[in-house]
């Protein structure tokens, strides 16, 4: 805008010159809730626990080795047992 001296006396509509600025940065994207789930036949499958705290609803994200919650900050870690079906073969 350029800066004029003295205000412009009267001005019976103000017109708004400046459009919308498009925000520019991540959007927030929704998790698809849809996509949480497995339809098998007639049974549905969450593939994705549910937080103990927060109840059904808020799902857990799943890590290699805990589970977290996004909505309370709940974390469930697993500790990973000893693997049976690791055999080393020497040569
Ligand atoms: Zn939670």
């Amino acid at each position: 805008m350029p800066d004029e001296g003295k205000p412009s006396a009267k001005r019976e509509k103000k017109v708004h010159k400046r459009e919308k600025k498009q925000r520019t940065g991540r959007k927030h994207e929704s998790k698809k809730a849809w996509e949480m789930y497995e339809v098998s036949g007639s049974e549905v499958k969450r593939k994705k626990p549910f937080c103990p705290r927060c109840g059904p609803g808020a799902f857990l994200s799943v890590h290699k080795n805990r589970k977290y919650c996004g909505k309370c900050g709940y974390t469930e870690i697993q500790k990973k047992p000893a693997e049976p079906g690791e055999e080393k073969a020497g040569s």
